[in-house]
């Protein structure tokens, strides 16, 4: 290999680090949960976690580990195929039928991650005489997905129900067959919520379908945790849900595509990443079964969810820190700049709160944030140790 190619990397790399962009990972020796044990230098000490998308506190539930252990007796560790060669157990079927009954859809389509997802829909299911119309915050696996679809690209800024319009007309002047809006159902860097009734009334009047990308509230948000399109009364009217496994329905992985049939019939034929991947392991469709039927009835989590997100909203607020508003469990604190992000999160870590730094490129340059995730797995009291710590580093670093 050439030296001057590695060389090369390592000049964007000390680009990166001087830039104060570069990612450092924490190393967590034990399950996730409400409070971690974080490892460093040999060390380990816990730390309350406001950073994962543990949403209803599922990622070590006991009913949920025991259903995977069942299943890793009964149906063995891999399949060690895709699914349409001989990787399709009963599991899968009745995990795809159980998420598309959850949500009120005819069927379901499980891939490996909904990277995956939304990475395979577009493609098979629209070509060069469609348009697809995209919120300009969506999800970064939904813009690569949309790439690789052949149909016309239009773009509306967050949430601009304005640009939205015109964007549906100007797809109508350039004669688009078929039409879809697709959106995030919560933006997951800021935590709002999509304007579904908007856009479904929109998509109504311009005969758009739409998809709806709901990975951030399905299992915590809504009726039942039955994600935005429940919460929003809209659910009758978005055509197509993609959602993951990995966020509050147990956390593990894989993802899906929720939606009339011969939608998920086309994609089972033609969605590269379902048909050129390996099928989800048995023991983590066998969890994921089971984190859907606890999330369906878990009232007590989504209330206790709630209640967290309100005290400390109130909390940081009271202490004069520039938040995000909002009704989801994201609660982003603004920093702006990259570099106080960082040393904030820092000082947190160093105060026993573990919480993660957003910069550029995963939020524009500018708009530094530490952002804080809710979870049901938290006590009140590890609420109130993590508003006494931010409110303690945010003096100390004159933040506040
Ligand atoms: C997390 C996330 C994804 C990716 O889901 P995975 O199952 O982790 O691949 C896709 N879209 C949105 C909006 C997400 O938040």
């Amino acid at each position: 290999m050439s030296s001057g190619f590695l060389d090369h990397l390592e000049s964007v790399l000390a680009g990166i680090r001087e830039d104060g962009l570069y990612k450092v990972e924490r190393v967590i020796a034990g399950p996730q949960g409400g409070r971690i044990a974080i490892e460093a230098d040999g060390v380990t000490h816990q730390a309350v976690n406001l950073c994962a998308n543990n949403y209803l506190g599922l990622a070590d539930d006991a009913d949920i580990i025991a259903a995977a252990k069942t299943a890793l007796d009964e149906f063995g560790f891999g399949m060690a195929s895709v699914r349409f060669i001989c990787g399709t157990q009963t599991l899968h079927r009745a995990l795809e039928q159980r998420i598309a009954r959850y949500l009120g859809k005819d069927d379901a389509i499980v891939f490996a991650a909904c990277f995956d997802a939304n990475g395979g829909v577009f493609e098979p299911l629209f070509g060069a005489e469609d348009a697809i119309i995209s919120d300009a915050l969506n999800h970064a696996s939904i813009i690569d997905g949309v790439r690789l679809s052949k149909a016309k690209r239009y773009r509306f800024a967050n949430a601009d129900m304005n640009e939205l319009e015109t964007r549906l007309k100007e797809a109508d002047r350039d004669g688009a067959r078929f039409k879809l809006i697709v959106t995030d159902g919560v933006f997951s860097m800021d935590g709002h919520v999509a304007n579904l009734p908007a856009i479904a009334e929109l998509a109504q009047r311009y005969g758009a379908l739409v998809m709806v990308d709901d990975c951030h509230a399905t299992g915590h948000l809504g009726p039942q945790g039955r994600g935005t399109p429940a919460l929003t009364g809209t659910d009758g009217r978005i055509d197509i849900v993609t959602g993951t496994f990995g966020k509050s329905l147990g956390g593990a992985m894989g993802g899906f595509v929720a939606a009339a049939q011969p939608i998920v019939d086309l994609l089972r034929q033609r969605a590269r990443p379902y048909l050129f991947s390996n099928s989800l392991a048995p023991a983590v469709a066998a969890g994921s079964l089971e984190a859907i039927d606890i999330a369906e009835r878990a009232d007590d989590r989504r209330a206790r969810l709630a209640a967290h997100a309100k005290r400390f909203r109130q909390g940081l607020s009271a202490t004069g820190f520039d938040l995000v508003p909002g009704e989801t469990p994201i609660i982003p604190v603004m920093l702006h700049d990259a570099r106080r992000a960082q040393s904030l999160a820092k000082a947190l870590h160093e105060r026993g709160v573990h919480v993660a730094a957003f910069f550029f490129p995963v939020v524009p340059k500018g708009a530094a944030r530490i952002r804080t995730q809710m979870s049901a797995a938290l006590s009140e009291a590890d609420v109130d140790f993590a508003i006494d710590a931010f409110t303690d580093a945010g003096r100390s670093l004159g933040l506040v």
